[in-house]
């Protein structure tokens, strides 16, 4: 029987996207439903969704909800199915969807965000009886409160489900905001909402759902811990078996080398040669001087400290010493974006940077590039590792979350058994990284080894497929009451 899930999310691509949580919520539907598995997907109104919605049905009109009145849409936009939260008081700002236009997150981000986690629990608890969920699937802190109004409502719950995509951002605010967001005061408990004084969502959702997954399994393993929980170890290690790691994939369909319209020249496996072409396209966009033998490594990112970037810029010296070249895009950190403004300067012709978010250079580098750098801190899974293997850019990764879980060390075993896909680095230092810069260059010589890397990148199962397996058996499990 088809089971009907009803996601919930901040954000989906390619409607609006700050991140990879938009990637996962614009993918996995259409992954399930070779599972049989009918996603349903509840979003704000922002102006660039309304803009895409065909032929909206009203479903249901609020009288008052936080404020004002709103409706509920059904529609489809870019074959996604979605209800659609037409609340313009909380949603009709253009632009990022958090933040106004001096990057400030919207002072009333934590009202915006619980209308949308109200409607979805009286979603799971009948409010348009046909479109009832069987299990309530809810991404990050902006949609932890749906499990908090399902627990402290008197009605029927739905079974749920939390996926963390970034244990960073938890989104706490102050205690008196409780009747405001329509929560009894015996929510603010130390096993309801309460989260060290404040009323915290990720908290409330970490503790209140039937289920938690992140986008690893070493990403599952090291928020257990002080040092990767960032305040949580604890009441994950409570929840015990309730808390695992389901991998994400990538959309194959728009990472996809042999048909990318936004690259240069399309390739296959078994045309890896053709990269040239759009190598030396990358290196003339990035103002990088035209040479096929340069290894050029590639990074899209934002430029944020969780990312690594900074150890990048101070070992920038070895990567171009090496004969390396960087093509960097990236935004976030105006601190970031003005040191590798200024590398380009120091290091001409073997430094670029595009500061902004593009997502046609985002295909060009993949396809262009020799290696994809990613030195995160921390990464609760990385998109662009996997986009990486996909376009035979071996990914160098720092060996932690995700892209521990991802990339095949080329080490010298994996090399004899003719198994690697890429490099990783630990721990995630200077010094570490400047090792990998030199261990790349060593492969990077040895280019019989390195066409073997690439192709056995080219040939990993980046796709959605294992993924939206693991994600039905956990939905039917909770479904049928053998999770929770
Ligand atoms: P995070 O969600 O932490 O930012 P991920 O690796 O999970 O990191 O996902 C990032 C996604 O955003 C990838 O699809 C990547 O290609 C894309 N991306 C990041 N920065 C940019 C940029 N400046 N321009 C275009 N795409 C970007």
């Amino acid at each position: 029987m088809t089971l009907k899930i009803l996601a919930v999310v901040s954000e989906i691509y390619p409607l609006v996207k700050t991140g990879g949580l938009a990637d996962v919520a614009g993918a996995l539907p259409g992954a399930l439903v070779a599972e049989d598995v009918a996603v349903t997907t509840l979003v704000p109104g922002y102006p660039a969704v309304m803009a895409a919605l065909k032929k909206p049905e009203v479903v249901h009109s609020f009288a008052g909800l936080f404020g004002h009145d709103a409706r509920l849409l059904k529609a489809q936009a870019k074959g996604l199915d979605l209800l659609v939260l037409d609340a313009p008081h909380l949603y009709n700002r253009p632009g990022n969807p958090y933040v106004d236009a001096n990057g400030k997150d919207w002072i009333d981000n934590p009202l915006r965000f619980a209308a949308l986690s109200r409607v979805a629990a009286e979603l799971g608890q009948g409010l348009v009886p046909k479109l009832t969920p069987d299990v309530i699937h809810a991404h990050d802190w902006q949609t932890g409160l749906v499990a908090a109004y399902l627990r402290y409502s008197d009605r029927q719950a739905v079974p749920t489900v939390m996926t963390v995509h970034n244990m960073a951002f938890q989104g706490q605010y102050g205690r008196d905001l409780l009747p405001a967001l329509g929560l009894p005061a015996r929510a603010y408990a130390i096993d309801g909402v309460e989260y060290y004084g404040t009323i915290g969502f990720l908290k409330a959702g970490l503790q209140l759902s039937d289920r938690v997954t992140t986008v690893s399994p070493t990403y599952a393993a090291e928020i257990r811990t002080p040092e990767g929980g960032m305040g949580m170890d604890g009441l994950l290690r409570s929840r015990g078996a309730a808390v695992s790691g389901i991998l994400n994939g990538i959309d194959t369909g728009v990472w996809n080398p042999a048909t990318d319209p936004m690259i240069a020249a399309p390739y296959d496996v078994a045309h890896v040669s053709a990269r040239a072409a759009n190598k030396k396209a990358l290196q003339q966009k990035l103002g990088l001087d035209v040479d096929p033998n340069a290894l050029v490594f590639g990074v899209v990112s934002r430029l944020s400290w969780q990312k690594g970037l900074d150890l990048l810029l101070e070992r920038l010296p070895s990567l171009v010493a090496g004969g390396g070249q960087l093509a960097l895009l990236g935004s976030g950190e105006p601190g970031l974006a003005n040191g590798f403004a200024g590398a380009t300067v120091v290091h001409g012709g073997k430094v670029g940077m595009v500061n902004g978010y593009d997502e046609a250079l985002a295909h060009l580098i993949q396809a262009g590039s020799d290696v994809i750098l990613v030195p995160s801190r921390f990464e609760p899974c990385g998109l662009t590792q996997l986009c990486a293997l996909r376009y035979g850019a071996l990914p160098l990764v720092a060996r932690v979350g995700g892209l521990a879980d991802t990339v095949i060390d080329a080490n010298e075993v994996a090399l004899a058994a003719g198994v690697g896909t890429g490099l990783q680095f630990s721990p995630v230092s200077g010094d570490a990284l400047e090792g990998a810069l030199l261990r790349t260059f060593d492969l990077w010589r040895d280019r019989p080894s390195w066409k073997k890397l690439q192709k056995n990148a080219m040939k990993t199962d980046v796709s959605w497929t294992r993924p939206a397996a693991a994600y039905a058996r956990l939905y039917r499990d909770l479904a049928s009451g053998r999770a929770g």
